[in-house]
């Protein structure tokens, strides 16, 4: 295992390109982490000093969006620290025997709300029997990870899919949708850290951290597994990862 966090440590630790690339990243994460607490600090003043004056209504939608942008911090600030914890080898596995049809359907139900306001219908295709040895925390933000990016690009009425199966070697997860698909020459580097890929327009999500899935490749690679993109079939990206038995 150390010899696995030692080769994942090694990636972070290329000579100056990186010293470019580092400089380039704190400046993105102080944009991103600017944008969010711009809105808290205006919608905190105003609350603050005209909070009674105002119609509810409008008193509850500063109060949600203030919220939002306290969830988009922390997630922010979650996913630095998990993926420099990763780089720099400090993260331990919890290894558990865990059942995946179980870890798998408790993490489908957290975006039950979300697929009921956009209209996607979530699929799970599991044997009921499959279990896998993971570290259950870590893996269910990558599985959250990568549901919550289908949600992104799955148009409303569209279906999400999420299988395992396994072979005497492998479990193999996936998580496909029906999305907009990622073109070819992006397939390996949405796996970087920060990379987003344009979108049909050129410009860039930035709305995401960009950071999601290099932490899934970590975690992944941490397990001794392998996790990548294909086209799905008819449509859409098709997410997946190995883990060894
Ligand atoms: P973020 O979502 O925060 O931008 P990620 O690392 O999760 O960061 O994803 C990196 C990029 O990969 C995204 O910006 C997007 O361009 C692309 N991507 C990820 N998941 C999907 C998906 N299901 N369909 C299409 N593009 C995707």
């Amino acid at each position: 295992m150390k010899r696995v966090f030692t080769m994942v440590a090694s990636v972070f630790r290329r000579p100056s390109r990186t010293v470019e690339r580092q400089a380039e990243w704190i400046d993105m994460m102080v944009h991103d982490l600017r944008a969010p607490l711009t809105a808290i600090s205006s919608n905190f003043k105003i609350l603050s000093t005209r909070g009674d004056d105002l119609p509810p209504e409008m008193r509850q939608r500063f109060v949600a969006n203030t919220r939002l942008a306290i969830d988009r911090m922390t997630t922010l600030l979650d996913d630095m620290l998990a993926v420099s914890k990763i780089g720099s080898d400090e993260l331990p596995l919890r290894l558990e025997n865990v059942s995946a049809a179980d870890f798998l359907r408790a993490h489908l139900e957290a975006f039950e709300g979300q697929a009921y306001e956009s209209e996607i219908r979530c699929v799970l295709d599991c044997p009921p029997d499959l279990s896998a040895r993971f570290d259950p925390s870590l893996m269910g933000r990558v599985i959250e990870n990568l549901i919550s990016n289908a949600f992104k690009y799955t148009p409303k009425g569209g279906v999400i899919q999420v299988t395992a199966s396994a072979d005497s070697q492998w479990v193999c997860f996936s998580v496909r949708d029906n999305g907009s698909g990622i073109p070819d020459e992006y397939k390996q580097r949405i796996f970087e850290k920060y990379f987003q890929a344009p979108d049909h327009a050129g410009q860039r999500a930035r709305q995401g951290t960009g950071l999601g899935l290099t932490f899934c490749r970590l975690v992944v690679e941490a397990h001794g597994g392998r996790i990548w993109v294909e086209d799905a079939a008819g449509g859409g990206s098709d997410f997946i990862f190995w883990l060894p038995q």
